[in-house]
């Protein structure tokens, strides 16, 4: 039988707080909020975690850990209160329009000039003032957009890579191609069976140094996986 990993105030250190999701105590990054599985609850797995996405944070001390534990403590907490709801709303529209963004290939500035800002004309005329001041709570700057598009392709990312861990065997087909900046860049997509459908995804894109020889490329995905403990 697996053993039962329990949170331990020491994983702090590593930017983690438990909470318990459906019914079950899991790891709460602070700094992504990101709730990791439950066999992530040990020390390894949560560095990994630490070093891998937020490797800019991991020689911060203790107390600046604990003050972003403090902070999601009191969110969770009145995660009922009226204003947490519009809160939420307005965040998830805010994702919602940022993945439009995504899928039509258009610049982050659009957000505010192009939507936000007609959204805003049209309530007003069709509607009335108060429903255009509502809108005013929408966070859809150019970084707001480009840091929620980076959050759903990691989230995808993560969701693809756990898939092909439990997938055995998959196939990798690896592509490079060069941006226009003339860097050449190794693009890979793999082919797996997840609850008995067979699935073509693409895995990820990553730079390649100068010289593109095929040990390069196959140095890449393999440091790609070993990062990501596929195998
Ligand atoms: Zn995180």
């Amino acid at each position: 039988m697996a053993k039962k990993r329990n949170y331990s105030e020491s994983f702090l250190k590593y930017g983690f707080v438990p909470i318990v999701s459906d019914g079950i105590e899991k790891p709460q990054c602070v700094l992504c909020m990101k709730v990791l599985s439950v066999e992530s609850m040990k020390p390894t797995k949560l560095n990994r975690h630490l070093e891998t996405k937020h490797n800019d944070c991991k020689d911060k001390d203790l107390s600046s850990f604990e003050r972003k534990a403090n902070f999601l403590k009191r969110s969770r907490m009145d995660s009922s209160g009226v204003f947490q709801q519009q809160n939420r709303a307005s965040v998830e529209a805010s994702f919602q329009i940022s993945l439009r963004i995504a899928k039509a290939k258009k610049p982050h500035t659009i957000a505010e000039e192009l939507i936000l800002q007609p959204a805003k004309d049209i309530n007003r005329m069709l509607i009335g003032k108060e429903a255009e001041s509502k809108l005013n709570i929408l966070s859809l700057s150019g970084n707001t957009v480009q840091s929620r598009i980076s959050l759903m392709s990691e989230d995808i990312k993560d969701q693809v890579i756990d898939q092909l861990k439990s997938a055995d065997p998959f196939a990798l087909q690896l592509d490079e191609s060069t941006d226009v900046s003339s860097c050449s860049q190794l693009i890979a997509f793999v082919r797996y069976i997840h609850n008995g459908v067979m699935k073509d995804e693409f895995l990820c894109v990553i730079a390649l140094p100068s010289r593109t020889r095929v040990e390069d490329s196959y140095q890449t995905i393999d440091t790609f996986f070993r990062e990501n403990d596929i195998k």
